[in-house]
């Protein structure tokens, strides 16, 4: 995985905002200066006002990772922007069973409008192109630095992250001209190419096949899956050939072992 080798984590960048000289004590909130050896006021030692600061400063540094919130199913998605458009790039089983999806970027906390959502036309990945500009600063794609394997990656690597679901883990690998390589989504590396195509994919039906493969899945699990379930499967027009994969998958299990 030479991938992680160095990790430059460009997501963390200098947008530490307030600057101001005096820092409420996390003790008695008073204001107290960044340099106290102590609180004046109630004695907090120097030591915890300035993890206090510090952990303040963390809280308000801009990400480039939105928070995804679909019918209560969280996942991540990385921001990035390429040629001079925002896109969200996500997981798309994250949507399946989906009728309402909020998306909220870390860094500012505010809502992303997006649009035209496409598909990778061979991974589970899924892009929405962002309406507006509301967040502060996504990964440049092609700003980043030339200077030789093996780049760099962007993480979810975040408190918040955590509390809302220890589970959930998104890193996009970039090439050494910044261009996207790799996802990773939760416990497996998605290999994605920007110069892969996408291609345009309507949410329902997208929800459909997802809500499909996730039923089917239910029931191989189980050692039983349906004939209609089994018909369904063969006789969708899958939009990518992953999900198609998947389906063919679930579809081997189904069949008895062959004859000798
Ligand atoms: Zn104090």
């Amino acid at each position: 995985m030479p991938l992680i080798l160095a990790v430059l984590a460009f997501f963390i960048q200098s947008g530490v905002g307030d600057e101001s000289p005096l820092f409420p004590c996390p003790d008695c909130t008073k204001q107290v200066s960044r340099r106290a050896v102590s609180c004046p006021a109630c004695g907090c030692p120097g030591a915890a006002i300035l993890e206090a600061m510090r952990a303040d400063e963390e809280q308000k540094r801009p990400k480039h990772i939105a928070a995804i919130d679909a019918d209560g199913r969280k996942g991540t998605a990385v921001l990035v922007r390429q040629e001079g458009i925002t896109y969200l790039i996500m997981d798309a089983f994250v949507l399946a069973k989906t009728t309402c999806l909020a998306i909220k970027e870390l860094g500012t906390d505010k809502n992303i409008d997006y649009s035209e959502p496409e598909l990778m036309s061979d991974s589970p990945l899924l892009r929405f192109k962002v309406v507006g500009e509301p967040h502060a600063s996504p990964l440049e794609l092609s700003s980043l630095s030339d200077s030789g394997p093996p780049s760099g990656f962007l993480s979810s690597n975040d408190s918040r992250f955590a509390k809302d679901d220890p589970t959930i883990e998104m890193i996009a690998a970039l090439g050494t001209r910044g261009e996207l390589q790799a996802i990773h989504v939760g416990e497996a590396w998605v290999s994605t190419r920007t110069d892969k195509v996408w291609t345009a994919a309507k949410p329902a039906d997208l929800r459909a096949q997802l809500d499909l493969l996730a039923r089917s899945r239910e029931s191989v699990k189980k050692d039983k899956l349906s004939d209609k379930e089994a018909a369904d499967l063969r006789e969708t027009r899958w939009l990518t050939p992953y999900l198609e994969s998947q389906s063919a998958a679930l579809l081997q299990v189904k069949q008895p072992p062959p004859q000798p």
